[in-house]
Formats: structure tokens, C-alpha cells, sequence
């Protein structure tokens, strides 16, 4: 008997199976381009620890005192003493989770309030909260377009929109980043009586530039049957008279039928959302998967996110340093001789473009070891297969750090010799 259980599970093991039986086989290339990598002394840049947060814009690692530069912490609201002390009272009042979907046991008085911050600052009729802005992105994309349905996106969107394509039924067209004409020709090119989903981003996230919503609004307005949804995950807080976005920015408010959003960045929590005026917009509660099967958000994120939500509607000042220190980091940059994602600063996010893998570590870890924790983002997530060092400011960087940034640039850049 224990001879033929111990058979049994040596058949079992990885080790002595075949490779043709080792669901891990595709991921071969992968362990082994990253062991190559840890082997040559090179820290993990995607295995950071934060140590110790002791603000916004600053964190202990490796037992470092380390600007963050590499959040999405726009507006700096994750040690707000309002936004704390929010969460800290729904903890003591409500407990630690909901332990429910939202459609049973988890809508809480706070999730009913985090709804209603929403509805004020966007001005809409109609707000849903969501786990993450991943879900609802999922949620709203999948349940949005079915079978027979179309989805218009750009080519460079975010992984969460192309997976909600992936969870629904719809067909999926792509069409070059932010090209107006190219929209325009592949809408053109679809049945007039199909219903399209249009989904765009405000500030795209890898290179930090912004869509020229006006003209694709335009564009998508020739075309019958389009409804169109922009998230504004990277726009939330600092665009536009009231923060909402790129799309209130640009002055086209009243042609979105969406807009999706999250917590996790200008808000300083975790959490997502989609809001809109669209008068059967609560239907989606009921068959929205990503919303319905699926714990809702504990008591203490929502408080934080809602009192959040109401600080930015007011937070004219952070907006305007955020934009200064975009400015200055911008330009200083490139006076130093790097090249960047944008030819002018068009968000908080600087992209600092690499030609090579070598280099982006290299240069990525010189930044560390100097006390500067950036993004390294590499190809898939990256377009054209660039290899860059994403650079996020905050509006709680001061002066005085965006100086000390632009100096650790300049001696990582000329040690490396990305810059002469
Ligand atoms: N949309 C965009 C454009 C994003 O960049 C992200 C996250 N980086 C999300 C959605 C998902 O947000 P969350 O972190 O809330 O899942």
C-alpha cells in the first residue's frame, strides 16, 4: 500500500515528469531570463519591498531612506489625516470585511457614501463601485458588449480593458494609438446596425500622453450605434475645473456614456468604478459578473475612498503643484539629455525611454542604489516593444526632492552612460 501511494506521487512530480506534462514549460524563458538577471547582482525590479511608508513620496528599502518617484499617488491622499482617520472609525464601527457581494450581504452604509461621493464629483445620476478598476473594467466592457456587439479600442489600452474583451463575447477592433483616422476607417468598416462599444483612455499609462478626445468624439459621432467610454484611471484628480478627467479637461463631458475609474491612484485606496447617465445604468447590479460574484470592498477602504473623493473636489492647490513638479521634472530631463515619452509634459507620468533591457536595469538600479524607486516597465506592457523607466510625480513631492530627483538622474544617467 505505501509502496504504491509513494509511486504514485513520484509520478506526480515535476521533476521526473516529462516536460510535455508541465503546465510551467511556457513559462520556461521567462524563469530562466529572470534568473540570468538575479545572478549577474541585479536587485529584482519587480519584487520590491516597501519596508517602512513614511509619506507619500517616501519609503524605506533595503534599510534606505528612498524617494518614490514610481506610485500613483498623484494627489498624495494615502496619509491624508482626514482619509485615515475615516477608515479608521469604519473599522471600529463596521469590522474588517463585508465577507458578501454587493448584491447580498456586502452593501454597507459606506458603500451607499462612496456612491454618493461619486455621483457629486462627477455630476452624474448614476455611480457603481467596483473590487478594483481592473473588475470594473472586466465588468462593464464584458456586460456592456455581447455577442454580435462590437468593442473599439486603442491599441495601446490597459491589460484590464482588453481582458474584459476577452470575458465577453463581443468582436474586438483594434485601431493605431490615438489615431483619429484610423478610428474613423475601421468604425467605417463595421455594419451600420451593430451596437459598438468605443472605449478610450485620458492619459495612457505607459508613456503618460493624453487622448485628443475632441477629434475621436467627432470621429466616433459619424458612425450609428456608438456608445463611448473613457477610462480616466491616470486623469481622476487633476484634470479639468472640477478633477474629474481628461474628457472634462477637453470640454466633452456630454458625449462619454462612461466613464471608469479607481481608487487606487488619485484616491489613495483601493477600488473601482464606473459612473454615468444613462437612465438603465442600475440594471448592470444584476448582470455584471465582476460586480456581482465577487466580496465588495471593506468598510474602512470605502470610507477612506469617499472621504477622499470629497477632499479632491477642492484640492485646487495640489493641482497645481502636481503640474508644476510635472513641469519641472519634465525639463529637467531633458535638458539633462534623456529621451522621454513626450515631447511636453501632458501628465503627472515622465517616461523615460531606454534602448535596451541592459540599460533600463542598469539605469533603474543605479536610480535605487541612489535612493530613487522608479517603475521599470518592459514589453508586453509597454508599446513598440520600448523599454522605459516610468517616473509618476505627486503633488506632496517638494521642491526640494524634485531637485534631489533631477540630481540622482544626472549621476545614474552619466554612470551608466545613457546620458553623456
Ligand atoms: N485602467 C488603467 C488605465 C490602469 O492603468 C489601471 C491600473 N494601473 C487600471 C485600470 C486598474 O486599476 P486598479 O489598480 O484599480 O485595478
Amino acid at each position: 500500500m505505501s509502496d504504491a501511494i509513494e509511486t504514485a506521487a513520484d509520478a506526480h512530480t515535476p521533476a521526473e515528469t516529462p516536460g510535455a506534462r508541465d503546465l510551467f514549460s511556457k513559462f520556461d524563458a521567462l524563469i530562466n531570463e529572470r534568473e540570468a538577471i538575479l545572478a549577474a547582482g541585479v536587485r529584482d525590479p519587480f519584487g520590491i519591498v516597501m519596508d517602512e511608508v513614511k509619506s507619500p513620496t517616501l519609503a524605506v528599502i533595503k534599510g534606505k531612506d528612498t524617494i518614490l518617484l514610481g506610485t500613483y499617488n498623484y494627489m498624495g491622499m494615502t496619509f491624508d489625516p482626514d482619509v485615515v482617520a475615516a477608515g479608521k472609525k469604519a473599522l471600529d464601527d463596521f469590522g474588517a470585511g463585508t465577507t458578501g457581494s454587493r448584491c447580498l450581504n456586502g452593501t454597507y452604509q459606506g458603500h451607499m457614501e462612496v456612491e454618493d461621493a461619486l455621483k457629486d464629483f462627477y455630476g452624474t445620476s448614476g455611480a457603481m463601485v467596483f473590487s478594483t478598476g481592473y473588475q470594473a473594467n472586466l465588468g462593464m466592457i464584458s456586460t456592456l458588449a455581447g455577442k454580435g456587439d462590437y468593442v473599439i479600442l486603442d491599441a495601446d489600452s490597459h491589460a484590464s480593458i482588453y481582458d474584459g474583451c476577452f470575458l465577453g463575447d463581443a468582436e474586438i477592433v483594434r485601431f493605431r494609438h490615438n489615431s483619429v483616422e484610423d478610428l474613423d476607417k475601421r468604425l467605417g468598416r463595421l455594419p451600420k446596425d451593430a451596437q459598438k462599444l468605443v472605449v478610450l483612455e485620458g492619459v495612457y499609462s505607459m508613456l503618460g500622453d493624453v487622448a485628443p478626445l475632441p477629434a475621436m468624439v467627432a470621429a466616433v459621432r459619424k458612425h450609428p450605434n456608438c456608445m463611448i467610454l473613457v477610462d480616466e484611471a491616470h486623469g481622476m484628480g487633476f484634470f479639468g475645473p472640477n478633477g474629474r478627467g481628461v474628457y472634462e479637461e477637453q470640454g466633452v463631458e456630454g458625449d462619454v456614456d462612461f466613464i471608469v475609474g479607481t481608487f487606487s491612484k488619485s484616491v489613495g485606496t483601493v477600488g473601482g468604478f464606473c459612473v454615468s447617465n444613462h437612465p438603465k445604468f442600475e440594471v448592470l447590479r444584476l448582470v455584471c459578473r465582476p460586480y456581482v460574484f465577487t466580496a465588495s470592498l471593506p468598510p474602512s477602504v470605502v470610507a477612506t475612498a469617499a472621504t477622499s473623493i470629497r477632499k479632491l473636489m477642492g484640492a485646487g492647490e495640489k493641482r497645481a503643484r502636481l503640474w508644476r513638479n510635472s513641469k519641472t521634472l519634465h525639463g529637467g530631463l531633458r535638458e539633462l539629455g534623456f529621451t522621454l515619452g513626450t515631447e511636453t509634459p501632458q501628465s503627472a507620468i515622465i517616461a523615460v525611454i531606454l534602448t535596451d533591457q541592459t540599460q533600463a536595469i542598469g539605469m533603474w538600479q543605479a536610480l535605487l542604489e541612489l535612493g530613487l524607486y522608479v517603475n521599470m516597465a518592459r514589453p508586453p506592457a509597454t508599446p513598440a516593444g520600448t523599454f522605459l523607466l516610468r517616473c509618476s510625480l505627486c503633488a506632496e513631492h517638494s521642491e526640494e526632492q524634485v531637485g534631489q530627483i533631477l540630481g540622482i538622474f544626472a549621476a545614474a544617467g552619466r554612470a551608466v552612460g545613457v546620458i553623456v
